[in-house]
């Protein structure tokens, strides 16, 4: 570059100097880089310096060079441009008069190459910019994309797993392991919910810890106790740093700490702690992906309390349910004992009040008649009550010992017993047998059947008015052999044919008191007849069209 050799020698300096503080103060707010007050000044001196050097030297490298000194050092290109007015303005002013053309031209020149240096620097340093921001976007890309694999990972072990050991256990594991931490521990609160107790720790100083049942206060001087209190995450990223803590969930050689609540309906359970030996290994843009962890810990550690509290419970009922089975138990066999008790003197007083009734121990009158009847009628229908509860007592202990048996027979002989009652109540009892040897026999419990006619008939006899008829049939068919019992009774609404087969069910209460009975029979017959490989049925064809009861039972083979 030639530029004319300047006369001045004198230049006002500190005119010169202030005016550049004013601009590099009016555009401070264009500054890249926070630039102090008290720097101002001595960067208005050292831009001065500058040009008055570039004035005696003419060194347009050294200009180029301060341009972007002054990028680097954080000037913005507002106070840049300002600068190059201030010297224009400065050079052309009325002290330099007669000189100012040339000094113009070399503030020009200066300026232009002030620029230069500075935009280059400015472009270089967008550049720097750009790969550092890209590079930083890059690691908190991949730092994340760790985070939630291993959340993942972490979250698809531990949700699976229903016992809390082996859970916590395995999740400070994976945690360490997946994060190359070089410790993890999760603690949770004990019982007074006023501190936590170490429940899983990583390595062999985790495993001592866990032996002497290590534990924190909440709200202790402790960084597991702080997170209990507060219920947030506590970072720290050097301990030697941090002022002496008596009690501490840190390790040995731990110098960085991320502690995390473990929170379940916004209730604090424990705490999760990840340690490392470098200082700063944690920041603060990990502890969402750790919270999620947390977070996810905590519902598995909430399932598995609901697990063993249902466990419990189960065990409960189960134990309750086995007494409950003893105490059934014993009282059917109560049950049984008083039964037979009672039946074998009842079959004397039937015997003989039979007797009494035919008029075998001699002629009786109308009166004594009349009385012995009854009592007949009355150790019957009891007879039947205890023979129907000894029956029950034996289904449920399930005493089944079958032979074949001839139905025919049974029904002759059960027919003749009912005689005397369907007599005194005005009522035809009339049996339609196949003869005995061209029907098969039925392979049963003998005295099954006894009770499942027994049953029938009662009804028949019990809801079926005088001048009735009750009809008995037994016939042969389809490898099976039928019995039906038929009355001209009250009959049964098809509503209620089916729930009368229910224990306890009888059709009305009012009728229930008219005709007595327990509304045990028919569930006893349906138990029988299913027990024995058999089905039952019943048809009415209307209120006081009667009601037909039809047992199948399987024939003996061959
Ligand atoms: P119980 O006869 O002791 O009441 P059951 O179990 O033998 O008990 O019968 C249940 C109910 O079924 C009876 O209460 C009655 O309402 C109805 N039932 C049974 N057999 C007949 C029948 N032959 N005719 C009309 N209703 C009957």
């Amino acid at each position: 570059m030639t530029l004319p050799q300047l006369v001045v020698e004198q230049i006002d300096r500190p005119e010169l100097v202030a005016r550049i503080e004013r601009v590099l103060r009016e555009t401070l707010f264009t500054s890249r880089a926070y630039i102090r007050p008290s720097d101002v000044k001595r960067l208005a001196d050292i831009e001065a310096d500058a040009f008055v050097v570039f004035r005696n030297d003419l060194n347009e490298a050294a200009v180029i060079a301060h341009g972007a000194e002054l990028c680097r050092q954080g000037l913005g290109d507002q106070a840049i441009l300002r600068l190059g007015q201030v010297l224009r303005e400065f050079c052309g002013s009325d002290s330099w008069n007669g000189q100012s053309v040339l000094c113009s031209e070399l503030a020009e020149t200066y300026h232009r190459l002030l620029m230069v240096g500075f935009f280059r620097a400015h472009e270089a340093i967008i550049l720097e910019e750009q790969e550092r921001i890209r590079s930083a976007v890059q690691n908190t890309l991949h730092r994340y994309n760790l985070q939630i694999a291993a959340a993942s990972g972490i979250a698809r072990v531990t949700t699976s797993m229903l016992d809390l050991g082996d859970l916590l256990t395995t999740a400070v594991d994976l945690i360490a392991e997946r994060f190359e931490h070089d410790y993890a521990g999760i603690y949770l609160l004990d019982e007074s919910k006023q501190a936590a107790v170490l429940r899983a720790a990583t390595g062999l100083e985790g495993r001592k810890r866990l032996a002497t049942g290590h534990r924190l206060k909440i709200g202790g001087p402790a960084t597991v106790g702080t997170s209990l209190l507060t219920r947030s995450y506590v970072l720290v990223n050097d301990v030697d740093q941090e002022p002496a803590r008596l009690e501490s969930s840190w390790v040995s050689r731990t110098r960085s700490e991320l502690v995390l609540p473990l929170l379940t309906h916004g209730q604090v359970a424990g705490a999760l702690t990840v340690q490392c030996q470098r200082p700063a290994a944690f920041s603060t843009q990990d502890v969402p992906g750790y919270q999620i962890i947390a977070d996810q810990l905590a519902s598995a550690i909430e399932n598995a309390h609901l697990y063993a509290d249902t466990l419990r419970r189960a065990n409960e009922l189960s134990e309750a349910y086995g007494h409950l089975k003893e105490l059934d138990r014993l009282k059917d066999e109560f049950l049984r004992n008083v039964s037979h008790e009672l039946r074998t003197p009842l079959t004397l007083i039937i015997g003989y009040t039979e007797r009494l009734a035919r008029g075998n121990l001699g002629p009786l009158n109308n009166e004594q008649q009349n009385a012995v009847d009854v009592v007949v009628r009355s150790s019957r229908s009891l007879l039947s009550l205890i023979e129907n509860l000894l029956s029950m007592a034996e289904m449920r202990a399930r005493k089944i010992s079958t032979a074949p048996v001839s139905v025919a027979e049974l029904v002759e002989l059960t027919v003749s017993d009912f005689r005397l009652l369907t007599e005194g109540k005005g009522i035809t009892l009339r049996a339609e047998l196949v003869p005995a040897d061209r029907l098969p026999k039925v392979a049963v419990q003998p005295d099954h059947v006894r009770r499942i006619l027994d049953n029938l008939l009662s009804n028949a006899v019990k809801f079926t008015p005088s001048e009735g008829e009750i009809v008995v049939r037994v016939w042969g068919a389809d490898g099976a052999v039928f019995l039906e019992v038929a009355d001209t009774g009250i009959g049964i609404l098809p509503q209620e044919q089916e729930r009368i087969f229910e224990a306890f069910y009888q059709v009305d209460g009012s009728i229930r008191r008219r005709f007595g009975g327990t509304g045990i029979g028919l569930s006893l017959v349906k138990d029988l007849v299913l027990n024995n490989g058999g089905s039952i049925k019943v048809a009415s064809a209307g209120p006081n069209l009667g009601s037909v009861f039809t047992v199948s039972l399987p024939a003996v083979d061959g």
